[in-house]
């Protein structure tokens, strides 16, 4: 059997990264078993759904690194549903109900004061053709339930382990709107049957759909995927990331400079009993992912520790992974320059402050009480060729000839040469920065 996984968002945000992880596990789980990846857009709200929304979905995918195998748009597919609907209509599992909303809430009222709970009743199943014709003819129309057989459904979820689900305790479920549109449930269930998905994996939000899914797949004598439901990110204070909001939503860390592979490792790792360890490539976070291993509480993300763990991506990615984008920033100096600095980054965009420290202008800061040992260091600085021996060779004279040591005889150099007193290696950046920077930067 190939394996055959979805993400089926709806667009009516940008991703976020709570929504980084069902995608991620999907295509994760695909890659670890060479299946295929859908990207299902579930755009049948078209109130919610804009096409900017449905577009950045597939940049924001494509930046994480995830290229789907198949695309597909339930607005398309609306002839799919209609034929369901005729199926499920012929074998009785579909009938029409004329309730109000205000009805229905008023019902449930009733059955909660009884100390019953709020189940709808099938009031409408009892109605006779005379009378669904005379709310037909009074203006209402009707909206249309699944008719649930009554029999428990149960699956072996991957994330949850063994699932139980009394279809007695469930109301009917509202498939067909009365205006004719579809909630989410039954396209979702037919694309699933049509286009062969064989693992549904998504978030735990859905749990409590799944059971209803399962009875109308078997309804339509469609084969019954595996299921699994990750726990939710959240944010540390415990709460759900929201489409709306815009916070961390894919595009913003993207545009903040956080490389897609520290996005990736911790929206797919925490909440798991994995360390979270920032992956180099999907490849090796796919070896590492175990949806057995996902935890069944809240995971909480935290914004810190993405920051730990970008930064410790940056520091061992190498030149060539980061060529492209020193070069969009006009940052030069090749791999010398990279090896000399990425210890001293928490992005990589930060690159561009020590490109200025070797290319200048720069700021050199001297105090008044260094100005002559500056004087005496510049002029002892050696001839080119430099490189990662001068520094070590030149301080050792200029300390032999000052009698300075230590902080004292490094710090008023650094100062000067780079304007700063904090930063990477000096041995490595002083060829980059070359003699003729350094004599115009020393007093
Ligand atoms: N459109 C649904 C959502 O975004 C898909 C849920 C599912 O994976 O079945 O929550």
């Amino acid at each position: 059997m190939t394996v055959k996984v979805r993400f089926a968002p709806s667009p009516t945000g940008y991703l976020h990264i709570g929504n980084a992880r069902p995608a991620l596990l999907n295509w994760l789980f695909a890659l670890s078993h060479g299946g295929q990846f859908v990207l299902r857009i579930d755009d049948t709200d078209v109130e919610r759904c804009r096409d900017e929304y449905r577009l950045a979905i597939g940049e924001d995918l494509a930046w994480l690194g995830i290229t789907p195998h198949e695309l597909h748009r339930q607005s398309e597919r609306t002839a799919l549903y209609d034929a369901a609907v005729e199926t499920l209509k012929a074998n009785g599992r579909l009938y029409p109900c004329y309730e109000t909303a205000d009805e229905l809430e008023r019902r449930r009222a009733r059955q909660r004061a009884r100390g019953l709970p709020p189940i709808y009743d099938r009031a409408a199943l009892a109605l006779s053709d005379a009378e669904r014709a005379a709310l037909e003819a009074a203006g209402r129309k009707p909206h249309w339930r699944f008719k649930l057989d009554g029999a428990p459904v149960s699956w072996t979820d991957l994330v949850r382990g063994e699932e139980r689900v009394e279809t007695t305790s469930l109301s009917d479920p509202i498939l067909v709107r009365e205006d004719g549109t579809y909630l989410y449930t039954l396209p979702s269930v037919v694309d699933d049957i049509e286009m062969g998905i064989t693992h549904v994996i998504r978030g735990e939000d859905h749990v409590t759909n799944t059971g209803v899914q399962i009875a109308i797949i078997q309804a339509l004598g469609g084969a019954v995927p595996v299921f699994a439901h990750a726990n939710l990110l959240a944010t540390t204070a415990g709460e759900a990331f929201s489409k709306r909001s815009g916070a961390l939503s894919l595009r913003t860390l993207r545009r903040d400079g956080y490389e897609a592979m520290a996005v990736a490792s911790i929206a797919v790792l925490t909440g798991t009993s994995d360390e979270v360890h920032a992956y180099r490539n999907l490849d090796e976070l796919a070896a590492h992912v175990d949806l057995a291993h996902v935890s069944r509480s809240t995971a909480k993300f935290d914004p810190h520790e993405l920051d730990a763990l970008n930064a410790r991506l940056v520091h061992k990615l190498d030149h060539a992974t980061v060529a492209d984008r020193l070069a969009a920033l006009g940052i030069g100096g090749g791999e010398a320059f990279w090896f000399a600095v990425r210890d001293n980054l928490a992005k990589v965009v930060d690159a561009a402050l020590w490109w200025r420290v070797v290319e200048g202008p720069i700021e050199p800061v001297v105090a008044a009480e260094d100005v002559d040992f500056l004087g005496a260091a510049k002029a002892l600085l050696p001839e080119e060729p430099w490189d990662e021996t001068t520094w070590g060779t030149w301080t050792k004279i200029v300390g032999a000839a000052t009698g300075r040591k230590g902080r004292a005889l490094f710090m008023p150099l650094r100062q000067a040469l780079t304007g700063l007193d904090h930063g990477p290696e000096l041995k490595r950046l002083l060829p980059l920065i070359g003699r003729r920077n350094t004599l115009a930067r020393l007093p």
